[in-house]
């Protein structure tokens, strides 16, 4: 009989066996089972199978044994027979399941190990066989309770094969755990359990994976909200690359959350726009069975997306970059929000027509600035490093161009920081102009929000201008999107909230 209730598996790997005890009893309230990798354990000895009752008499949790062969990623060269013999004996004794590798399931075999209690696996950590499918056979014909397939994802398509397990297990009534390994497969970790996955595995924090791509339990439980997700939930999600260091899941899924919206929002780590959408979103060719209603888009395929869509908005067509896909009546539909985006929270401190504004950077989210200043009748004037880019952008929108070290010179009432400089991870505590430059500015405008304190804010802010950072933007353009998915106002604080707290962890 298959079971679907979507289960979190904690996988536990810890070094030594107190930590690894404390670690199971904190992970009582975030799981649903634990899945101890004794193969990390340094301080444990592998020959004596009762010298687990002390780690496991007063489990909070269904545990899974599992010390994993060091050519299917374990930790340590422990001899098979050893290793199969401690988790066989120990799930006999003190654990409901033991994990044997597909591979050593004959050697596991001839130690009796109870099939109730047996977990068999596969896994492919370099890629996605061409005969999976044919590999799921051989594993799943292996006599055991659950069978587990787990495979690399080295693109997004990958995952439409897991998928397809998943659905082939659900209807013959098997026990499956399937998944993809690696940025582009996460979303086999967040989807399986609702595809008939028989539990989705899980750190306890970040920096404690088992495995590429493993997300924490708490994001599988209160950004994704894996719990609630059904065939039915409606799939939104943002594609790029990278994408798994984005705020916007947690910002979007906060959204659905609060609206009380059976909607999900998921990282697609995609390096292929045209072949994703063709594979997982355009009604036409698409091989998900999904409900697919809206994408986010950002670097490298805000461009690259247009082409590919049905209709394209004036404002997306103006600024040459698409943000925001709407999946609406089998058509693809291309806008920006970007420009809304930015533009919403300065017109909340000022009238924007006849004011002089300096834009800084000649890059994507410049073209979005100028178009909504323009659009607003400011009187802008462009400041970039290369004078190729700016003056070809500046032509594009009818602005002057200066070079950047010029900025000081102007009369700019308004300035904007479209460059990364200051950006974590680029350049943090560095301002693109002089702190002189910003004396008797009017409003300074950061698009960078991480940090959300910049060097050029609080320069600014030394000199008495009034300061907008780039979580303004970033809030307001994902709530024109939750608008256009949902046709639902947006909780605009709960999203400021949930993209503050994504971006301080
Ligand atoms: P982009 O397309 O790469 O453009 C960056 C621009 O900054 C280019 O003109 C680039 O000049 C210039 N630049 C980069 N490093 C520089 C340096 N050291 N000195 C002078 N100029 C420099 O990037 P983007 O997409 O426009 O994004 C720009 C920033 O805005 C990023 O930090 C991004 O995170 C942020 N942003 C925020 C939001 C939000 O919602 N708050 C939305 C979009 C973007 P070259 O062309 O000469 O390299």
């Amino acid at each position: 009989m298959i079971e679907t209730n979507p289960r979190i598996c904690a996988v536990i790997t810890e070094e030594t066996v107190a930590a690894a005890v404390d670690a199971m009893h904190n992970a009582g309230g975030l799981a649903d089972m634990l899945e101890l990798r004794l193969d990390y354990l340094r301080d444990f000895d592998f020959t004596r199978p009762d010298d687990l009752r002390p780690l496991l008499e007063q489990r909070p949790l269904p545990t899974i044994l599992t010390c994993r062969s060091f050519d299917e990623g374990g930790k340590q060269r422990i001899g098979d027979r050893v290793r199969l013999r401690l988790i066989i004996e120990g799930a006999k004794k003190y654990a409901e399941f033991c994990d044997v590798e597909a591979a050593h399931y004959h050697e596991a075999a001839s130690l009796r190990p109870d099939p109730s209690r047996l977990i068999v696996s596969y896994h492919n950590f370099d890629e996605t066989p061409r005969d999976i499918d044919a590999v799921c056979e051989i594993v799943c014909a292996l006599p055991a309770a659950i069978h587990k397939i787990v495979i690399r994802a080295n693109d997004i398509g990958d995952s439409l094969a897991i998928f397809r397990l998943l659905d082939r297990s659900t209807s013959q009534g098997r026990n499956l755990i399937a998944l993809a390994m690696g940025a582009p497969g996460v979303i086999t970790r967040i989807l399986g359990p609702s595809r008939g996955s028989y539990l989705t595995y899980g750190s306890l924090s970040r920096g404690m994976e088992s495995a590429p791509g493993q997300i924490t339990c708490g994001e599988l439980s209160r950004v994704y909200r894996i719990k609630r997700i059904t065939r039915n939930s409606i799939i939104t999600g943002i594609i790029g690359q990278p994408v798994m260091h984005s705020a916007s899941p947690a910002v979007h899924n906060a959204a659905f959350e609060e609206m009380g919206l059976d909607y999900v929002y998921l990282p697609f780590e995609v390096s292929d726009a045209a072949e994703f959408l063709r594979q997982f979103i355009n009604p036409v060719s698409r091989m998900m069975d999904w409900n697919v209603r809206g994408l986010s888009v950002t670097i490298p395929h805000k461009t690259a997306v247009m082409p590919l869509l049905d209709e394209i908005d004036p404002v997306a067509s103006t600024i040459g970059a698409v943000n925001t896909v709407v999946v609406e009546d089998g058509r693809l539909r291309g806008y920006n929000t970007d420009a809304q985006g930015f533009i919403a929270p300065l017109l909340q401190a000022t009238q924007l027509a006849g004011k002089r504004c300096a834009v800084l950077g000649a890059g994507g989210a410049a073209r979005a600035v100028l178009c909504a200043l323009k659009r607003e009748g400011a009187l802008v004037t462009l400041f970039a490093r290369d004078a190729n880019k700016g003056s070809k952008l500046g032509g594009e929108f009818d602005t002057p161009y200066e070079p950047l070290e010029k900025f000081g010179a102007s009369d700019a009432e308004i300035v904007v920081n479209a460059t990364p400089i200051g950006m974590h991870g680029h350049s943090e505590g560095v301002s693109p102009v002089p702190p002189i430059s910003l004396r008797g500015r009017l409003i300074a405008y950061d698009l960078v929000y991480n940090p959300l304190a910049t060097r050029f804010l609080a320069d600014a802010a030394s000199s008495g201008c009034r300061t907008i950072t780039g979580l303004e933007m970033l809030v307001s353009q994902a709530a024109a999107q939750f608008e256009m998915w949902t046709g639902m106002k947006a909780p605009v604080d709960v999203m400021r909230a949930a993209a503050l707290g994504a971006i301080s962890s």
